[in-house]
């Protein structure tokens, strides 16, 4: 940590404890034996293969959920082992699907035509392994899946009866879970159940349970597994709409060091635009975050913590750096709180998002990677 703030003024500490003590939790809350540990855009911001190694090592967990071929390969490089289960959530072209057999990624399949056009390429390319499929299912996400009983079933006979594909399990996903939309939650999760049990499809297939279902609608999960990212990283998916069961704790605390101490005095403005003035003196301090780490734009008027105090992000945000209000002519290379606490103060992600009127996962997925990740 020192080193990193010596050399960068920033760090993004994440904690191991939090992880395991999180997945833990959300385990035991959805009643549930298996984790599909979803650490797509490099672990929600906080280190893909970094997760995968601690909840391997820490709890057995197995599975891992990845969003892209890419972010596939660097974690299989990371986790080789025989039983890890590799699993790409987007669509994937067709074109891939060697790539994926052989490197031991499984990916969903969206359509009868793309595991036709899939299969096209595992034989032409004479692919030794099997692609691994879960076959997806639409039930009112939009983005991927059959829609009809007929598609699913067309689907799951091509797979069984292919030796170029093994399956591996078939999935939803929920629109809803974290809001207080119960109707479209129930007709999601009843239209999943009335295929895959007219298909009889065995339940050890099945995974449809996100951070929302597991939290808020633990009693309506059908099967034993669960596939989280959100709340394994510590936050609350539904903030403002449900309390979390448990007590979830963040990962990761954002901070950094002022790098400049000055007087700004009665009158003088700053940063782009000069959209702050100084309403009488005060001391300001730079630090070496912008939008660039990935400190919004939006974020400029956000509060931080200095000292356990709580400032203010003075001006607009600007690509490398922000002018800060201090508590006093403080030594430079004090310590600022961006997400996190400080003393008794206390800055959550729920907080910072809200305030760019996001959500935590995009506030988290766009910390860059010019923020060092260290571990404590
Ligand atoms: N499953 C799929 C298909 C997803 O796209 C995501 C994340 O967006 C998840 C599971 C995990 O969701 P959450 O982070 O809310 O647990």
């Amino acid at each position: 940590k020192k080193e990193a703030l010596k050399r960068r003024g920033l760090a993004f500490l994440r904690s191991k404890e939090a992880l395991v003590s999180n997945a833990r939790k959300t385990m035991q809350a959805a009643g549930a034996k298996r984790l599909i540990a979803v650490i797509k855009a490099n672990a929600y911001g906080h280190g893909d293969t970094w997760a995968a190694r601690t909840l391997y090592k820490e709890l057995q967990v197995k599975d891992f959920a990845v969003a892209t071929v890419e972010e596939g390969l660097r974690v299989r490089k990371a986790m080789s082992e025989e039983d890890v289960a590799i699993l790409l959530l987007g669509v994937q072209p067709y074109e891939l699907a060697g790539e994926m057999a052989e490197q031991g990624l499984a990916t969903i399949a969206g359509s009868f035509d793309w595991l036709v056009k899939a299969k096209g390429i595992l034989v032409e390319e004479g692919t030794k392994r099997p692609l691994a499929i879960h076959l997806a299912v639409d039930t009112g996400m939009g983005r991927v899946g059959a829609k009809t009983e007929a598609e699913l079933s067309s689907m799951l006979d091509f797979v069984r009866q292919d030796e170029h594909f093994d399956l591996a399990g078939v999935m939803t996903h929920f629109a809803t879970a974290d809001e207080k939309k119960q109707a479209y939650y129930d007709q999601q999760l009843a239209d999943f159940m009335h295929m895959v049990t007219d298909l009889a499809i065995p339940r050890k297939y099945w995974h449809l349970a996100n951070s929302g279902s597991a939290l808020f609608h633990s009693d309506q999960i059908p099967t034993d597994t669960i596939r989280v990212g959100a709340a394994l990283y510590g936050f609350n998916p539904a903030f403002g709409a449900y309390e979390s069961p448990v007590e979830l704790e963040a990962v990761g605390q954002l901070v950094g060091r002022v790098w400049a101490v000055h007087p700004l005095l009665k009158g003088e403005s700053l940063s782009y635009g000069a959209t702050y003035t100084a309403k009488q003196d005060q001391w300001v301090g730079t630090v070496p975050i912008g939008y660039a780490d990935g400190w919004k734009r939006s974020l400029s008027g956000m509060t931080v913590l200095v000292n356990g105090t709580k400032q203010r992000v003075l001006g607009r945000v600007t690509m490398d750096q922000i002018v800060i209000s201090l508590p006093g002519p403080v030594p430079v290379n004090t310590e600022v709180t961006f997400i996190g606490q400080d003393a008794d103060e206390k800055i959550s992600i729920e907080e910072v998002a809200d305030f760019a009127k996001t959500i935590p996962h995009e506030i988290l997925t766009g910390i860059s990677d010019r923020v060092p990740r260290v571990n404590i």
